[in-house]
């Protein structure tokens, strides 16, 4: 009969805190100390030492400051392209990116029928097998089109025939 016993320390101490573990803010329980320190600092302390340079946000987390870049900053790009995914900072940009992806822009126009090919040496073929005639490619150097915005709308004039139709490489004449 435990009479006089009045306070059982071995029994009440287990019960007050039982895990080392243990946020003494919120209760939360984590398995190792550092995970521990790492919660009081950010939710309780709320230490954000990684601060993006480009707006007031802070951060945790150096991954976490990353990602805000990305989403925030790195896609300030309002000019979305209506035909895919892509999207940019400039609306300049994305009329390029049409007139070249989806609108087939070919900088390359044959003299004789109006075909036009994104490369030279394609409309040089073109020119050799449907009309018989050796084009030699006048301007050299490079074998690739830099097309330029001033390029674009220069030869936008001579872009109003129908491109692609057909869709199939055959020359009607
Ligand atoms: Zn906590
Ligand atoms: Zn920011
Ligand atoms: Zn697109
Ligand atoms: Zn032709």
């Amino acid at each position: 009969m435990l009479r006089g016993a009045v306070s059982k320390p071995t029994y009440s101490r287990r019960h007050s805190s039982s895990s080392p573990t243990q946020c003494h803010l919120c209760g939360k329980t984590y398995t190792e100390s550092s995970n521990l320190a790492k919660h009081i600092k950010t939710v309780h302390l709320k230490l954000r030492p990684f601060k993006c340079k480009q707006c007031s946000s802070s951060f945790a987390e150096k991954n976490k400051l990353g990602k805000h870049i990305q989403s925030v900053h790195e896609r300030a790009r309002p000019y979305k392209c209506e035909l895919c995914e892509a999207t940019f900072s400039q609306a300049s940009d994305r009329k390029r990116h049409r007139l070249v992806l989806h609108e087939g822009f070919r900088p390359y126009v044959c003299e004789h029928c109006g075909r036009a090919f994104g490369r030279r040496s394609s409309l040089a073929q073109h020119c050799q097998r449907v009309h018989k005639v050796a084009r030699t490619a006048d301007g050299g150097g490079g074998g690739t089109a830099a097309v330029t915005m001033a390029e674009l709308q220069r030869m936008g004039s001579t872009m109003m025939y129908p491109l692609g139709v057909g869709s199939g490489s055959v020359a009607p004449h």
